[in-house]
């Protein structure tokens, strides 16, 4: 089977929880770095300075959370590692990257094969299957032949336990199906980076649990992880939270890792445990 993970030189078989204190896991190499980072938009009533000096490292492996209220910067923040948006001054530093100072086109480029980006709407494109919404980063990634891609992509899919609304459009499967899908386009180039907004703010408890509970075992494979939340169930059972007001970092708080208790409300057979079982098996 398609090894997602085979290629990716932080992955720990799976081991890691997250956790830096894990004894046997030291990871102090810093992934992603903002510096000074500031963000001005321009608006009818004036500048509006949206960042105002984020300082922020990231390490290899980690599962970092960002809560915030709305407003306060936090999508503008995560924009700023995508590259999705530039900012107005301070340094973006990504795997020893300076992507700050990317092109348009260097800056697509680098975030298809190396970050996979998850938004709160799931942003697939509607007039494209579910298979082909996947296969679509890896024509620009390069990474795999075009006669191979449909198959991985399918692989993807079967990981996400998507895999059998392959050839539907979008508008056919349900929320929750379709972010496991834009979870599964996310991955299509196995990329080490994993940014997530608000994943899980358009769906339901249940279902958010569940594809909560998919991101800890990619993050488990060696994935590094950050996920802005509204949600403060998914934000407690992360290890380093870190909150935004008005533009500036404002605390952090590190707790020890807790497992996700998964949501079983009808007394049935969780369907993450199907995941967890998937996922093994590729590890
Ligand atoms: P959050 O994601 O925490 O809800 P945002 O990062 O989206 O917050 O927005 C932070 C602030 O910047 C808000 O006051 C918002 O109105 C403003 N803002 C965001 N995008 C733009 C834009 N394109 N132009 C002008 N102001 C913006
Ligand atoms: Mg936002």
């Amino acid at each position: 089977m398609f090894n997602i993970f085979g290629n990716n030189q932080s992955s720990n078989n799976g081991r890691n929880n997250g956790n830096q204190n894990t004894p046997n896991q030291p990871r102090e190499d810093v992934l992603i770095e903002l510096k000074g980072i500031q963000k001005e938009y321009k608006t009818d009533a004036g500048p509006f300075l949206a960042l105002k000096g984020i300082d922020l490292k990231i390490k290899s492996g980690e599962f970092v959370g960002v809560i915030g209220k709305s407003g306060s910067g936090k999508s503008t923040m995560i924009n700023m590692i995508t590259g999705i948006d530039r900012p107005t001054a301070g340094e973006v530093w990504v795997n020893g990257t300076p992507i700050h100072k990317f092109s348009e086109n260097q800056m697509a480029k680098w975030r298809g094969t190396n970050m996979g980006v998850v938004f709160q709407f799931f942003q697939l494109l509607p007039t494209l299957t579910v298979i082909e919404n996947v296969m679509l980063p890896m024509d620009f990634g390069n990474k795999y032949n075009p006669r191979e891609r449909r198959e991985k992509a399918l692989d993807i899919l079967a990981l996400m336990d998507v895999d059998s609304q392959a050839d539907k459009l979008p508008t056919m499967i349900s929320g929750g199906q379709q972010q496991r899908v834009a979870i599964a386009r996310a991955l299509a180039n196995d990329p080490p980076i994993v940014v997530a907004d608000e994943p899980t703010g358009n769906l339901d408890s249940k279902t958010a649990a569940q594809v909560f509970e998919l991101f800890q075992k990619l993050v488990e494979q060696g994935k590094t992880f950050l996920m802005v939340t509204h949600d403060d169930d998914l934000a407690g059972q992360l290890s380093r939270v870190i909150t935004i007001t008005d533009g500036q970092l404002d605390h952090e708080d590190h707790r020890p890792v807790q497992k996700i208790v998964p949501h079983s409300q009808n007394g049935s057979k969780p369907e993450s445990e199907s995941e967890e079982a998937q996922l093994e098996e590729v590890s």
